[in-house]
């Protein structure tokens, strides 16, 4: 099950979506948190981890 756990970390961790616009960022949870993350298309900072996309 680790092994299951680092894939699924390596896959969804890292990327996070933007609510506004919903385009795909990559970066750590810690920059968003710290709301060091700016949305390319329209600037926005309110990210959600891709898992809560469905
Ligand atoms: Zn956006």
């Amino acid at each position: 099950m680790v092994k299951f756990e680092e894939a699924h970390a390596r896959l969804f961790k890292n990327v996070f979506v933007c609510k506004r616009c919903k385009s795909k960022q990559k970066s750590t949870m810690q920059r968003v948190l710290q709301g060091k993350i700016l949305c390319k298309k329209c600037g926005g900072k309110a990210f959600r981890t891709l898992r809560k996309a469905k």
